[in-house]
C-alpha cells in the first residue's frame, strides 16, 4: 500500500532482479519435471510492459512482482511475509493435531481420531499467486493430506519456483504436485475428480458455484471456497479521521484493488463527509504509480486487458450514474494496463459500482446518517466476506461487530490479516475459514473409535 514504502524505505531489503533467468516452466508430479502430455504450453506475461515473460517455468526472487505487476515492496514484505507465517504457523500444529477420549455408556470407551482427508485439490487466482499457495497447502499438509494444485494460468511462475524447492528440501514424491493450466480444463478436473477428496478454491463467486456443482456430481468431494466481496468501511464521526482515511484507502487501492477484500464502500457519516473526500484526494496524491521493480513504486499495472476493460467499463458506468469523479479514472500512458487511484463521491447503494466487485483501484465513498440505516445498506448485499468500522466507541464496535453480516469484522484497521485468525465469507463470499485452528477441520476426518469393554470400569 502507499504506507509500506514510505515507511520501510529506509530499511535494508533485498534489490528487485531486473532481467531474470526463467528456470522452470513444466508440470510438477511426484517431484519430476514433465511436459505436457498434448504438447501444449501457455504463455505468461508481464503486465507493466506486456512483453511475454516465457511460455510457463521458474525464475528468481521476485517473481511475483515480474508474474503480477504488483509492487516489489508489497510483493516482499507482504506476500513472502505472509507465505513465511503461514508455513511457519502450521508447521507448529502438525504435532498437535490429535482426538479425544469421550465420556460415554461405562462399558464403552469412545475416542476420536483426526485422520487426514486423503488427495486435497487446490485451484488458486492471480490476485496472490504465492500466499494462495501456502494458505492452501501449509494446513493441509499440516493434517497430513497430499496436494494437488492449479495455479492461475495468469500468474503460475512463483508456484513452479516453490515445487523446485519443495523437492530440494526433501519432500517424498508425489506429497506436492503443481498442474499450471486453464481453468475449464485442468481447474475442471481437480473439481470433477474421483480420486480427489477436497477442493479449496479461491476465485470468483461464478466459477466457485461451477466447483461446487461438479463436486456435487463427481464425488460429493468437500469444498471450501473462498470468493468474492463488496466489503463495506463505515467510518463514524467520532473516529480518528487521518487514520480512517488512510486505512479505508489502503483497503481499495493495495494490489491495484485486486483484493477479495478490496475495501470498495466506505460509508462515511454525514457530518464528516466532505472532510473525509478531501482528505481522501490528498491521501491519493501521495501514491506512486510506475514500474513495479522500483522499490519507490507504491502502485503497479492491472493484471491484464480483461480486468482493465472491466474496471475502466465499471469507471464509466460510475459517472454516467451520477457519482462524483473526484480524483483518477484514467489509465496512466496509452496502452498500458496502469489505472490511475480513482475515487467517486456521491454514491450511491443502486450504481453499479457500489454493487458489483471492481477488483481494481476504486474507491466508492458513500454518506449515512443513523447507525440503524448504515447497518442495513452495508448488509444489504449478496456477498458478506469483510467490513471495518472507524470509531472511538468500544461499544459501538462492538454492537456494530454483532450486526454485520461478514466473516470479518475490522475494528480501526483494514487488511489485518494473521495466520492465527480465520478468514472466509458470510453468504455468497464462499464457504469455509482459511488460515488459523478453523482451518484444519477443513482438512480432517473425524473417526470415532468405540471400543466394548468385557468389564464395566
Ligand atoms: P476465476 O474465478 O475465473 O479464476 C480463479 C481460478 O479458477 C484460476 O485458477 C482459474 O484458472 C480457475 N478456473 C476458472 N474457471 C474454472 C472452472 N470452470 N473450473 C475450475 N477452475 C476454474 O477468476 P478470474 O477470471 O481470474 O477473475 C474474474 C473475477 O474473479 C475478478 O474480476 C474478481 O471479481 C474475481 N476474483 C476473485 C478473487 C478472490 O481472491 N476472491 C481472485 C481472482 C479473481
Amino acid at each position: 500500500e502507499n504506507g509500506v514504502a514510505a515507511g520501510i524505505s529506509a530499511l535494508p531489503f533485498p534489490q528487485p532482479v531486473k532481467i531474470q533467468e526463467i528456470r522452470h516452466t513444466k508440470i510438477f508430479i511426484n517431484n519430476e519435471w514433465y511436459t505436457s502430455s498434448k504438447g501444449r504450453t501457455f504463455p505468461t506475461f508481464n503486465p507493466a510492459t506486456g512483453v511475454k515473460i516465457c511460455d510457463v517455468e521458474e525464475a528468481d526472487k521476485t517473481l511475483e512482482t515480474l508474474d503480477t505487476g504488483k509492487p516489489f515492496l508489497q510483493s516482499f514484505f507482504i506476500d513472502l511475509d505472509g507465505s513465511i507465517k503461514t508455513l511457519r504457523y502450521y508447521a507448529g500444529w502438525a504435532d498437535k493435531i490429535h482426538g479425544k477420549s469421550l465420556p460415554v455408556d461405562e462399558s464403552f470407551v469412545c475416542l476420536t481420531k483426526h485422520e487426514p482427508v486423503g488427495i486435497c485439490g487446490a485451484i488458486i487466482p492471480w490476485n496472490f499467486p504465492l500466499l494462495m499457495f501456502m494458505w492452501k497447502i501449509a494446513p493441509a499438509l499440516s493434517c497430513g493430506n497430499t496436494v494437488v494444485i492449479k495455479p492461475a494460468e495468469q500468474t503460475p511462475l512463483t508456484a513452479l519456483h516453490v515445487g523446485s524447492l519443495i523437492k530440494e528440501v526433501g519432500f517424498p514424491p508425489g506429497v506436492v504436485n503443481i498442474v499450471p493450466g486453464f481453468g475449464p480444463t485442468a481447474g475442471a478436473a481437480i473439481a470433477s475428480h474421483m480420486d480427489i477428496d477436497k477442493v479449496a478454491f479461491t476465485g470468483s463467486t461464478e466459477v466457485g458455484q461451477l466447483i461446487k456443482e461438479a463436486a456435487a456430481k463427481s464425488n460429493l468431494k468437500r469444498v471450501t471456497l473462498e470468493l468474492g466481496g463488496k466489503n463495506p468501511c463505515i467510518v463514524f464521526a467520532d473516529s480518528d479521521l487521518s487514520l480512517a482515511v488512510e486505512e479505508t484507502q489502503k483497503g481499495a487501492f493495495y494490489n491495484q484493488g485486486q483484493c477479495c477484500t478490496a475495501a470498495s464502500r466506505v460509508f462515511v457519516e454525514e457530518s464528516i463527509y466532505e472532510e473525509f473526500v478531501r482528505s481522501s484526494i490528498e491521501n491519493a496524491k501521495k501514491i506512486v504509480t510506475g514500474d513495479p521493480l522500483d522499490p519507490q513504486t507504491s502502485h503497479g499495472p492491472q493484471i491484464d486487458r480483461q480486468q482493465f476493460d472491466k474496471i475502466m467499463d465499471l469507471i464509466e458506468s460510475g459517472k454516467k450514474e451520477g457519482a462524483k469523479l473526484e480524483y483518477g479514472g484514467t489509465s496512466v500512458g496509452e496502452g498500458s494496463l496502469f489505472i490511475q487511484p480513482t475515487i467517486f463521491s456521491g454514491v450511491k447503494d443502486h450504481m453499479r459500482i457500489a454493487k458489483e466487485e471492481i477488483f481494481g483501484p476504486v474507491q466508492c465513498i458513500l454518506s449515512f446518517k443513523s447507525q440503524k440505516e448504515v447497518i442495513e445498506r452495508a448488509n444489504s448485499s449478496q456477498y458478506g466476506l469483510v467490513s471495518a468500522v472507524f470509531t472511538a466507541s468500544m461499544d459501538r464496535a462492538l454492537s456494530m461487530s454483532a450486526a454485520l453480516e461478514t466473516g470479518t469484522v475490522w475494528i480501526n484497521c483494514y487488511n489485518a490479516l494473521h495466520a492465527q485468525t480465520p478468514f472466509g465469507g458470510y453468504k455468497m463470499s464462499g464457504n469455509g475459514r482459511e488460515l488459523g485452528e478453523y482451518a484444519l477441520a477443513e482438512y480432517s476426518e473425524v473417526k470415532a473409535v468405540t471400543i466394548k469393554l468385557s468389564e464395566t470400569m
